[in-house]
């Protein structure tokens, strides 16, 4: 893990112990370091929304000032499970009722993998580390966003609240993190692409992907397929053309359709046609006939 890892992961504590200051009651599953930043994720009766993130970051900063060390603690089976069975892990405090998500990732430890606890403070996590040593460490963060996922990303499994956030080295690391996405935005191509009158994109009726190339985008698509073509006769390339629909059997050679199924166009139904297609079938066969005799 890079100490940038550390950090998020060891904010993605820190986020846990504000929302259990709030709602005691809150179940966590899993808070590990992302791209961008970290995320936790829970299950509460209350709907996060980006309205609280002002009272959960007030948290958190209270949890960073305090300065806890991330105290990693060893600890057998048994006592892992009992403890998830108090409702201690990932809380603040025993509880009335078991820390379901971390009593079923306890569970699923291999028998011979050592069990470790973190605490920051009162807040006892089930944790395999690595954490910076100290909440202090963390020098910038930021609440960004909340979404949802399955835990363990499985449809059958409970839908949990993922909230999302992100943490730097320092003040300055983050500012600059926060300028460089604003300064993405004004050059997201979707919108300079509209400025410049190249594509319109119709969601709604097409698709938010698919841009319609109008007149002055067509004449760049082309001078690409034309610089594309020269480079390729340059070193020596052929060109050849292939139909953009095959036979399931294609599909299945190549191996997409065992795993993107859902998420292909399905196949044409050709059976609508079959009278048709028996009557082209035998005006075929008795021309041939007719050939053959001729013959
Ligand atoms: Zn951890």
């Amino acid at each position: 893990m890079t100490e940038l890892e550390r950090i998020r992961h060891s904010a993605a504590h820190v986020l846990a112990t504000a929302i259990s200051k709030i709602w005691p009651e809150a179940q966590f599953a899993a808070g590990p370091p992302v791209e961008n930043g970290f995320y936790y994720d829970l299950e509460l009766p209350h709907r996060i929304s980006p309205e609280d993130f002002a009272r959960i970051e007030e948290e958190m900063k209270r949890e960073i000032k305090a300065n806890h060390v991330f105290e990693r603690v060893e600890i057998s089976r048994p006592d892992a499970l009992a403890m998830a069975e108090r409702g201690e892990l990932a809380s603040l405090a025993p509880r009335g009722v078991a820390s379901k998500f971390k009593l079923d990732i306890v569970q699923n430890i291999p028998e011979d993998e050592t069990i470790t606890l973190y605490r920051n403070g009162e807040f006892t996590d089930l944790c395999a580390g690595p954490h910076v040593m100290r909440t202090g460490n963390i020098g910038a963060f930021k609440l960004t966003h909340v979404a949802s996922a399955y835990y363990k990303g499985d449809e059958r499994n409970p839908q949990l609240q993922r909230i999302y956030g992100t943490a730097f080295k320092n003040k300055t690391a983050m500012e600059e993190y926060f300028t460089m996405l604003e300064e993405a935005k004004k050059r997201d191509h979707r919108k300079i692409g509209a400025e410049m009158g190249l594509y319109a994109i119709d969601s709604e009726f097409v698709g938010p992907g698919m841009p319609l190339w109008l007149p002055k985008g067509t004449v760049l698509v082309e001078e690409l397929e034309k610089l594309a073509k020269e480079a390729e006769f340059a070193a020596g390339y052929v060109r050849v053309r292939s139909p953009h629909l095959a036979k399931e059997k294609m599909y299945k050679t190549s191996g997409h359709l065992p795993y993107y199924a859902e998420s292909m166009f399905p196949p044409m139904e050709m059976d609508e046609h079959r009278e048709e297609r028996a009557k082209i079938q035998s005006r075929m066969a008795e021309l041939e006939r007719i050939l053959t005799h001729d013959g």
